[in-house]
């Protein structure tokens, strides 16, 4: 198969769908990002990079950050963490309140914002440094030592981090967090705020394709907790559209309201799309475009 061609295709046929969409406008410097900037990449298990349109730019990750950050917790933390924070479904906005008071201030999954903040509440209390321990991991296995927080972007999103701050408080008051809220926060902040290219995040996420191996060949995750992640980010990686993302695109896959999608193709590679974007859900439409087009033509879904 001529994958360098298939990644062309899909480029010219769903980059179209952004229009369909609409550009996170939750914070001023993610309003002004340019709609029609697309790119895909694709990392092969041999440490091949491919890609098509503006896969090499770097774009803010915001929640695809999250599939790293519940890797290095889980690496560290095992069964452990999920006395924080559960790996349900949601059926709810990423940013929503309402479960969380049901729930005693235990997320539904790590993937949902309150969740997220428990990850980053781990990663602080077992590294001292959450978004300095994520930002050297991505460093590593990117192979770019340019991964940087945007401080533009950290600064808008700790002024209009109300909802966050909320949820966060909850959480602190049923004694869910171990850090002082503000430290949670503006961790959380800079994580969400992580610049990174396709290219950077395809070949950072080839851990979760090949059973939890590094680049370096050392071992991050057990199987089971690679298969585990997977497994969370095909049920929950998608937030209130994860049964539709499924459906469509049949693979695990992390989304974020920059409009990057990754998706691993277990035991072949990782595919990152970013197209900014995004449908009522927060997931990029013409990035779910691309992606289920090329599981249609390849055939390379889990399914
Ligand atoms: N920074 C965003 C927030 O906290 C991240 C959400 C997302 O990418 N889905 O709401």
């Amino acid at each position: 198969m001529d994958l360098q061609a298939l990644l062309d295709d899909l480029a010219r046929e769903s980059a179209p769908f952004a229009a369909q969409g609409r550009v996170a406008d939750y914070i001023p410097a993610l309003a002004a990002v340019d709609p029609s900037r697309f790119g895909i990449a694709l990392a092969t298990m041999d440490g091949q990079v491919l890609g098509s349109g503006v896969w090499r730019a770097p774009f803010s990750v915001q929640s695809v950050s999250k599939a790293f950050a519940l890797a290095l917790v889980l690496a560290r933390d095992g069964e452990a963490l999920w006395r924080r924070v559960g790996r349900e479904p949601s059926g709810n906005p990423f940013n929503s309140l309402v479960q969380l008071e049901y729930e005693k201030g235990i997320p539904r999954n790590p993937f949902i914002n309150a969740g997220a903040l428990v990850l980053v509440d781990r990663l602080l209390s077992l590294t001292g440094d959450s978004v300095g321990a994520l930002r050297a991991f991505l460093r590593e296995e990117s192979g770019n030592a340019a991964v940087d927080v945007d401080a533009e972007v950290a600064t808008s999103e700790a002024a209009h981090g109300h909802r966050n701050a909320a949820l966060a408080h909850f959480m602190a008051s049923c004694g869910n967090l171990e850090n002082p809220v503000e430290a949670v926060l503006d961790h959380y902040f800079r994580q969400c705020s992580l610049a990174m290219s396709c290219g950077d995040l395809a070949r950072a996420g080839l851990f979760l394709a090949n059973h939890g191996l590094r680049a370096d060949g050392s071992r991050l995750l057990t199987r089971s907790e690679a298969k585990r992640i997977n497994a969370v980010m095909l049920t929950c990686g998608t937030y209130d559209a994860a049964g539709d993302f499924a459906y469509r695109v049949g693979l695990p896959g992390k989304s974020g309201v920059g409009g990057g999608i990754l998706a691993v193709l277990p035991e072949r590679g990782v595919l990152c799309v970013w197209s900014p974007a995004l449908d009522a859900h927060g997931n990029s439409v013409a990035g779910v475009e691309a992606l289920d087009r090329f599981t249609t033509r390849t055939g390379w879904s889990v399914f």
